[in-house]
Order: C-alpha cells, then sequence, then structure tokens
C-alpha cells in the first residue's frame, strides 16, 4: 500500500465497517467517536439488548419509522456512558446525516465535530441546532476503490496464511 489514509477516511471506514453489523434492513448506519485521534466508541443501529432483531422478524414500523432500533449515534454515546468515557470536545463520524433525535442528543453530549458520509434527509431543524450549537458539520469523501485495495493488499498474505496452517 503505497498512500498513507487520511485519518478523516481512516476513521469514516470504521464506521462503514459498523454499519456492516447493523440488525436493521431498513438502513446501515455505523458511528465512531473520536476524542484526540483516538477512537473512544463506536455503534451501529441495532435492537435494544437481548431483543430480536429486524433482520429476522421484520422491522417494527410505527408513522414509518422503525421502532425497534437504537440509532448508531446513540449506540455509540451510550456506550460511553456506559464504561465512563467524556464525549466533550470529541469528534462523532456517521455513515449518515444524522437524524433530528441524535442530532440533539450529539449537541448535549458535547461533542464539537460531525464528519458524515452521505446525506440522509437533512433536517433543517438539526442544521439550525448545529449552526447555534457552533457544531462543525463536515461531508467526507471516501475513494470508491479503497476496499477493494486493502483486499488486493492483503490477498496474498492471506491466502498464504491460511496454506501455512
Ligand atoms: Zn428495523
Ligand atoms: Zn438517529
Amino acid at each position: 500500500m503505497t498512500d498513507r489514509i487520511p485519518w478523516d477516511q481512516y476513521f469514516m471506514s470504521q464506521s462503514m465497517l459498523l454499519a456492516m453489523r447493523s440488525t436493521c434492513t431498513r438502513l446501515s448506519v455505523g458511528a465512531t467517536i473520536v476524542r484526540e485521534k483516538r477512537v473512544i466508541s463506536g455503534g451501529y443501529n441495532g435492537s435494544v439488548s437481548g431483543d430480536v432483531h429486524c433482520s429476522e422478524h421484520g422491522c417494527y414500523l410505527i408513522d414509518g419509522h422503525c421502532a425497534r432500533t437504537v440509532h448508531a449515534e446513540m449506540n455509540a454515546l451510550l456506550q460511553c456512558a456506559k464504561f465512563g468515557v467524556k464525549t466533550e470536545g470529541a469528534d462523532i463520524y456517521i455513515t449518515h446525516f444524522p437524524c433530528l433525535q441524535c442530532t440533539k442528543t450529539i449537541i448535549q453530549s458535547g461533542i464539537r465535530k460531525i464528519f458524515f458520509l452521505k446525506n440522509y434527509h437533512n433536517h433543517s431543524y438539526a442544521l439550525k441546532l448545529l449552526e447555534q450549537a457552533n457544531i462543525k458539520v463536515e461531508q467526507v469523501a471516501v475513494p470508491e476503490d479503497l476496499f477493494q485495495n486493502i483486499g488486493d493488499y492483503y490477498k496474498a498474505d492471506l491466502t498464504s496464511d491460511i496454506r501455512d496452517s
């Protein structure tokens, strides 16, 4: 691998991987919370611990929204609460622009910057609140062939490891 991956692409890639753990079939979202260039927490959208998964039982829809899932951003923030990790001054990397509820929660948590990959029903009130709270919002572009390149780079090593073991 020749190019060194920029931090914003690196952290966004973590969120993209986390999104692959999502159990809701409507949308796969991943969120990574970062402080001083270190990952402090991560989450994806899924059921409350112990409940069934949408991927097996279908979504529980109320007013067009899946009521079963905890959003990725909330799960990442709650992991910080659970383990006593400070979120003040942190950044969050999300695969999709946050919904209004998550936006409000992110603001209250003291997070100072939101990086997102895809626009997703960007709510005008969310945008207004973020501006009011002076929270920076930046869209990150991840090269289309990033994961392909990683796969290509390790392909030979992975197969030789299997051969040798
Ligand atoms: Zn669902
Ligand atoms: Zn949300």
